[in-house]
């Protein structure tokens, strides 16, 4: 798709420029740190687009560092997934992939570096005495009886705690900061903590862990990073991350930027409700085409340009906002109606019989795309029985109903003017055909005697088409803001997924995954990247050819 060529502007640009003016950096240097504990979302998208946008307008340099400090809720698989979906948004990071995990050793050195300086002691509070000691918002904390330790005792600790003498829950690494402080993370926050867990990248060399505001900045010092771009929730914590990086030794001294998060209507952002709605089979996996994941919106078709542009779109503020599903549809909407070729589909099929139409088969040329000759054009063939929608048929009509109407005439795309003559209807009274007569004298021209036929609907052939799946997707919640309900499961919308089984054209038969089409009236679609083979086709229903959200929101 064409995306806006301009580079984007916004308040970390701007501050971006600055520091290159005045010469506090030469170049620089920005990170992606997800947390291999599930699959890349929209959200994470923003960030991407940001981070690596960033160092490829300013030639400077992105990393991918997974941020790998909760080995229980981690997964390789959540590794390997977010590489693709980095790649395939069309990103590169630079040098090798990071680990949090990689630094875990230098971390250890900090963190005795701390205790060294009287900055870090080894607490025995239970976690439920350590959250009553920390106070309030309006009241201040208490010290715990454990925190003037001396040096020696909180060194022979820790060092117990790292050979795996002392059980989970039993003590903890904090910082000693203040206890009274007005923010909630300067209050002697724990910096490392017993796990007896496998780390997917470390194995069982650690049964400590250090905790994520530890960890993160250091990394980023490490790495040379200049700008640290989160979100907003993490604004209190830049205190404790510059608190970090001035009591250890180290000579990068990184700065960290909040921006606010992106929150899209009707679906939710949260990995642990979104695992939830994996591990409770509430949709099929992670790339479920209704999830809000990457790899879900690649499933139902969405481009990576698509999303490039909705990023650029929404903008980088410090506003909370949540954005109308919408504006990222009219995103993908842009990009096929441009550049997806079109095809013919029937959803939901009823037989047409043309009694006059003696050739097996006769094969029409027809183009791909209306105003791009340059995308060609495809046989497809018109034969005695065809399909046509069910919607597109009534015995009787008004004069605004511009399909095929008993008694009168239709335009088949692509082909002739068609006049139904009769019907055959079941017992229940459902029309199962259609008898029509066909003019032979209209292939891509009105009708020589000056009859005006307005309507033109969409069509297949019954002996030629090709039985396929289509799946209809609607939202996956029936709420805006589904993250707020008490039970975000109770508000899923039980018709999400509406499965029609159709014919389509035979060239679909060569439809290869993910190539989006624009099946004529009826939007855009793409064979499922998982289900759909020649043998059995799958089409998903990337979005519809108009905005329908406006008449839902009613
Ligand atoms: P969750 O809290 O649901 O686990 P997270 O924010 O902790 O999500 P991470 O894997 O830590 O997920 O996120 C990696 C990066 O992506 C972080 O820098 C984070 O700020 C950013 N990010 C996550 N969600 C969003 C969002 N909705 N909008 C913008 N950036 C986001
Ligand atoms: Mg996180």
């Amino acid at each position: 798709m064409s995306e806006s060529e301009a580079r984007p502007s916004n308040f970390i640009r701007q501050i971006i420029d600055a520091d290159l003016a005045s010469g506090k950096h030469t170049s620089v240097h920005t990170r992606f740190p997800p947390e291999p504990n599930g699959y890349l979302h929209i959200g994470h998208a923003k960030s991407i687009c940001l981070n690596f946008g960033i160092a490829q307008d300013y030639q400077g340099q992105c990393n991918l560092r997974f941020d790998d400090t909760n080995p229980e809720k981690e997964d390789i698989e959540y590794v390997e997934s977010i590489k693709n979906d980095v790649n395939w948004l069309g990103f590169k990071w630079d040098g090798e992939i990071c680990y949090s995990s990689d630094y875990f050793d230098k971390l250890y050195g900090f963190a005795i570096e701390l205790i060294n300086k009287g900055l870090a002691y080894i607490d025995e509070l239970s976690p439920e005495q350590m959250r009553e000691y920390r106070g309030t918002l309006t009241e201040p904390g208490k010290h715990s009886p454990y925190r003037d330790r001396s040096v020696e005792e909180n060194l022979e600790l820790f060092e117990k705690m790292k050979n795996g003498e002392v059980e989970e829950g039993k003590m903890c690494l904090r910082a000693k900061i203040d206890m009274a402080s007005p923010f909630m993370v300067m209050r002697d926050p724990v910096l490392y903590r017993v796990r007896f867990a496998t780390h997917h990248q470390t194995g069982d060399k650690w049964c400590i862990y250090p905790m994520y505001d530890f960890t993160h900045c250091i990394s980023d010092a490490l790495e040379g990073i200049t700008h640290s771009i989160c979100t907003l929730e993490f604004m209190d914590n830049r205190r404790l991350y510059d608190w970090v990086l001035e009591n250890i030794t180290i000579d990068c001294q990184p700065h960290q930027y909040e921006f606010s998060r992106l929150n899209l209507e009707y679906t939710v952002m949260s990995k642990r409700k979104l695992n939830q709605l994996v591990t409770e089979k509430l949709v099929d996996g992670w790339d479920d085409p209704r999830m809000p994941t990457i790899s879900g919106l690649r499933r139902r078709g969405f481009t990576s340009a698509s999303i490039r542009e909705f990023c650029k779109r929404i903008g980088v503020t410090k506003q909370d906002n949540t954005i109308e599903m919408s504006s990222l549809e009219s995103c993908i909407r842009d990009d096929l109606n441009e550049n997806a070729p079109r095809a013919m589909a029937v959803l939901d099929p009823i037989k047409v019989v043309i009694e006059n139409f003696d050739a097996d088969v006769e094969m029409l040329e027809v183009a791909n795309h209306p105003n791009k000759p340059e995308m060609g054009s495809r046989q497809v063939p018109f034969t005695r029985e065809l399909y046509i929608e069910a919607e597109d048929f009534r015995e009787e009509a008004n004069k605004k109903y511009k399909r095929l109407v008993l008694g009168k005439e239709v335009r088949l795309r692509g082909a002739y003017v068609i006049k139904a003559e009769r019907i055959e209807k079941d017992e229940a009274g459902n029309v199962t055909t259609i008898y029509c007569t066909y003019d032979n004298e209209t292939l891509g021209q009105n009708p020589t005697d000056g009859r005006k036929v307005k309507g033109v609907i969409h069509w297949v052939s019954a002996d030629a088409g090709v039985p396929a799946e289509i799946r209809l997707y609607d939202r996956l919640f029936t709420v805006p803001n589904p993250g707020a309900a008490d039970d975000f499961v109770s508000v899923i919308n039980p018709e999400s997924l509406t499965v029609m089984n159709g014919f389509v054209e035979p060239s679909l038969v060569e439809a290869e995954a993910e190539q989006a089409y624009q099946f004529e009236r009826m939007g855009y679609f793409c064979a499922d990247n998982k289900d759909s083979s020649k043998e059995k086709l799958v089409f998903n229903r990337t979005v519809g050819l108009r905005d329908t959200w406006a008449k839902i929101a009613d």
